[in-house]
């Protein structure tokens, strides 16, 4: 007899489920249940609708209910949500909310993707009208006639996440004032404080206001619009807010199935995306994911899992065998005119599960640098200390990022070694990369730090140096000495290292730095093949410090 699945969710997770089902299994009887109005939609195209970038509506309608029903034969339900699991007798509870009718529906196999709900903090005014959060179409065209209709000037965000940087990016695009306020000291919770420094001199001078570290504590309507009260004390006026603080798991209904959850609430499953009850799969933002680096439990809401672990559920109902190697948090952003990307571990998370890592700071041009149209990109390598394999990378540039972090992410993916990013045979013509790939020279300059050919201290460090034992040599030019040093230090240019090094005390260890750190490191190799014991080069070198600390 031919197999009953039932899926509750119509989107990323659920749809590919569904999908992946019918290629396997002609036969299946499929039935697709989603709550709200639209199936299979663009999630990740809301911010550019709002922005008028995507101005097209039905282009974030990636299938109908018809189109897809007729392409899979897939029962397809919109309105309808499944609010009861009976796991005894296999059946779910759904209720239509068109006709308000409520029925039993029996599965073989139920796979639950409902995803993950914005979070809506406990603060006064969270619900007032000029208040959004942003997950659904109707949610987008909420926030869209709201700026046709009262056209606010002055637009706040909550939360600087992936999803409060879009929205805060396409508002000022339309012409509004935007402040973001952040809790945490930095934007983008998985880049580095260190590396999103950039991303905030970027927003700043794109003309957004920028509150780290401060919790909106209520929304006040005012005499001409509304207030937000800070926790610093100060209050920030805005015409709209955008609340992006973040999403939780939609997990009651597995959980009051009595549904095995963990992390945060997420649904816990087996590799094969399989729960606590062998006919229940459940996949995507809803369920908790082991970290492919750390190997810790964690919540990491992306599309791209969630379309994996539908197809893996997929395969297993259907008896192949199939199964989830875990999540990296691969992801990339377009922040204005810069572009941010991370994969793998990071600092925090290495740092909380224990990790000995080394990190190596690159700046590399995005193609020959001789070809028009180059652009720098800064890498961050996190790798381990003992075994030099990739744990993390964290890419800010322009453009030709998105290619550098996706070989990353592939190099962590197969446990890669910093040495081995060295040996990659990457394509090359001026106009798309260089001979020596960013990725080459991220690799090669990991590669230096773990074979010990070059020491390095970390812009941290830089506090740290007690002068009055130490040198502190700048190699930059005469020019760019004059224009701004660390505190202490003396400047030799590199060129006339080989000349001056009678200048310098053969007992003291030696902090050289440059610009961003290549100097410094032929500096550093020309000083240790002379006869000084202790050379540490600055990695990511002046440009780094002075962005960080300046920040
Ligand atoms: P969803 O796609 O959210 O689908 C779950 C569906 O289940 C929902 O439509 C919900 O209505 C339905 N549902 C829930 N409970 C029930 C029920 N009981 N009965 C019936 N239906 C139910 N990720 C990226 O990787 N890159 C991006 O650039 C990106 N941008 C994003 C931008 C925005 C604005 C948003 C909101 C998300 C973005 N994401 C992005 C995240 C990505 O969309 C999610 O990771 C992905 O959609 C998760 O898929 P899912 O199937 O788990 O959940």
């Amino acid at each position: 007899m031919s197999r009953k699945v039932l899926i509750v969710g119509g989107v990323a997770g659920g749809a590919t489920a569904a999908a992946r089902l019918r290629r396997l299994d002609e036969e299946a009887r499929i039935i697709m249940y989603e709550k709200g109005d639209y199936i299979s939609f663009a999630n990740c195209g809301l911010p550019y609708h709002i922005g008028d970038v995507i101005r097209d509506k039905e282009k974030l309608t990636l299938q109908t209910p018809e189109s897809f029903s007729q392409r899979y034969n897939v029962d397809v339900r919109i309105k309808s949500e499944v609010i009861g699991i009976n796991r005894q007798d296999r059946t779910v509870t759904v209720k239509n909310h068109l006709s308000g009718e409520i029925y039993q529906e029996a599965y073989d196999v139920l796979i639950l993707s409902p995803g993950a709900e914005p979070v809506v903090p406990p603060i006064e005014g969270a619900r007032l009208d000029a208040v959004f959060t942003l997950r659904t179409i109707p949610d987008t065209l909420k926030i869209k006639e709201y700026i046709q209709r009262n056209k606010p000037r002055r637009a706040a965000v909550i939360g600087a996440g992936y999803i409060g940087m879009e929205m805060a990016e396409n508002l000022h695009n339309l012409g509004l004032d935007v402040s973001i306020i952040e809790l945490a000291d930095h934007v983008i919770q998985p880049l580095d404080p260190d590396m999103a420094a950039e991303v905030h001199h970027h927003i700043l001078g794109k003309g957004i206001s920028l509150h780290l570290g401060k919790a909106v504590t209520a929304i006040k309507p005012s005499e001409a619009g509304y207030l937000l009260a800070l926790s610093s004390g100060e209050s920030i006026p805005a015409d709209m807010v955008i609340l992006a603080v973040g999403v939780r798991p939609e997990s009651a209904l597995a959980r009051e199935a009595g549904l095995e959850t963990g992390t945060r609430g997420c649904i816990v499953t087996n590799n094969r995306m399989q729960t606590s009850d062998p006919y229940i799969y459940a996949v995507g933002d809803a369920v908790e994911v082991v970290d492919f680096v750390t190997g810790e439990k964690v919540f990491v809401p992306l599309a791209s899992p969630a379309n994996k672990q539908g197809r893996i559920a997929a395969d297993n109902i259907c008896g192949l065998d199939s199964v989830y190697g875990g999540t990296q948090g691969t992801a990339i952003l377009k922040v204005f005119d810069m572009t941010v990307a991370v994969t793998g571990g990071n600092e925090r998370t290495l740092t909380a599960a224990g990790v000995d890592f080394e990190k190596s700071y690159t700046f590399s041009p995005s193609h020959a640098d001789y070809y028009p149209g180059a652009a720098y990109m800064t890498i961050k390598l996190l790798f381990d200390r003992k075994t030099s394999v990739i744990l993390g990378a964290q890419i800010i540039g322009r453009q030709g990022v998105d290619k550098r972090i996706d070989v990353l992410a592939a190099a962590i993916r197969a446990r890669m070694k910093v040495q081995d990013l060295a040996e990659l045979e990457l394509a090359y013509a001026p106009p798309f990369g260089s001979a020596k790939d960013p990725v080459n020279i991220a690799g090669y300059v990991a590669s230096n730090i773990q074979n010990g050919s070059m020491r390095i201290f970390h812009w941290h460090d830089a506090y740290r140096i007690d002068l009055s034992r130490s040198i502190l040599l700048d190699v930059r030019t005469e020019a760019e000495f004059k224009k701004g040093s660390l505190t202490g230090a003396i400047n030799i240019p590199l060129d006339s290292l080989r000349d001056r090094l009678d200048e310098l005390d053969r007992n003291k260890p030696v902090f050289v730095f440059c610009q961003v750190g290549l100097r410094g490191y032929i500096a550093s190799r020309i000083l240790m093949q002379k006869g000084f014991n202790q050379v540490f080069n600055l990695s990511g070198g002046y440009r780094l410090y002075k962005m960080v600390t300046s920040n």
